[in-house]
């Protein structure tokens, strides 16, 4: 009677650990495929170190899947924490990295400068790699070495600027003419004069400039002192060269006009265009004098994010 309760006692003992054991080789089982399968060991596989994957794995899900589905690369990080890098831009980005480790000269990747170069398409040489800007962006168009108007372009709502505005002759676009009085009235109450030296230029005018420099000095001559026929800002109607009495364009930058331009132009929908220290990226030398007009909204979003405007339209406008 009492053997029997024991062997009983002793068959469920054994049954229970059974079932414990198998339940613990389940969890295992279930441990390791988790891990075999995990990202974590796919990315290891591939290649990247621990603290790569980390950095990987905080990243958005597409970059997670290129980083799955690639080999190994060792400019994803790098690239994706670049503030101004854009995704769609990655195979170009690659490609001039590629081009930069060819050089000789190249010790070390500065990632930054890849970024902005691809971005505004800087690492081509001007006028190489041209498109026709997208027309439908209004103010917002993008005019530069790389990006042209349409062929022989002219605005439909030039208007003439009375001299006390500008110069003799001088016409622009209506809606910068107004902004630009708004500006110069305002101007006038802190006792300073804002004249336009220079608005809308025409195709025909554009392409004689060029042409003189190119007969006379050569196509690089050319290229490094005026914009190329439907290249030119001035034709979209959209920039201005603003001057003061008794000042030539040379010493502007040191007048009390010009640091009133400069603090105040935005408000106006203005900006500075080609400013110190950008020229590689604007691909032009820094001019004082020369101002675009944008819009209110659009020059004040320009202004806080610190970047020229053909780094902001790469990141912010040019959806193609
Ligand atoms: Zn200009």
């Amino acid at each position: 009677m009492y053997k029997k309760k024991r062997k009983v006692k002793k068959k469920v003992i054994f049954l229970g650990i059974g079932v414990i054991l198998f339940i613990v080789l389940i969890i295992v089982a279930i441990n390791l495929y988790a891990h075999f399968t995990s990202n974590e060991y796919k990315l290891e596989q591939i290649g990247y170190n621990e603290k790569e994957i980390t950095d990987i794995l905080e990243l958005d899900n597409k970059y997670i899947s290129y980083a799955l589905e690639n080999e190994y690369d060792n400019d994803l990080i790098p690239l994706t924490s670049e503030k101004w890098f854009i995704w769609d831009k990655y195979k170009n980005y690659k490609n001039y990295i590629k081009d930069l480790e060819e050089q000789p000269t190249t010790d070390k990747i500065d990632y930054e400068d890849v970024i902005t170069k691809v971005n505004t398409k800087t690492n081509y040489k001007y006028y190489t790699h041209t498109t026709e800007t997208n027309m439908n962006l209004g103010n917002a168009i993008l005019v530069n070495k790389y990006y042209s108007l349409p062929e022989q372009y002219a605005p439909d709502d030039i208007v003439d600027v009375p001299t006390t505005y500008a110069f003799e002759g001088i016409q622009t676009k209506k809606e910068v003419y107004e902004a630009f009085k708004e500006m110069a009235d305002a101007a006038k109450e802190d006792g300073i004069t804002l004249i336009i030296n220079s608005g809308y230029r025409t195709y025909e005018y554009q392409k004689n400039v060029y042409d003189q420099y190119e007969s006379a000095n050569g196509q690089e001559y050319a290229d490094s002192y005026a914009a190329r026929p439907d290249f030119s800002e001035h034709q979209s109607g959209l920039a201005l060269d603003i001057v003061t009495y008794g000042m030539t364009m040379d010493n502007f930058e040191d007048s009390d006009t010009y640091k009133w331009l400069v603090n105040n132009c935005t408000d106006y929908g203005f900006i500075l265009r080609y400013p110190k220290g950008k020229e590689e990226i604007t691909g032009y030398a820094y001019e004082s004098w020369h101002y675009r007009y944008l819009g209110k909204e659009l020059a004040k979003k320009v202004e806080k994010s610190g970047l020229t405007f053909d780094e902001y339209y790469a990141y912010y406008l040019d959806k193609e």
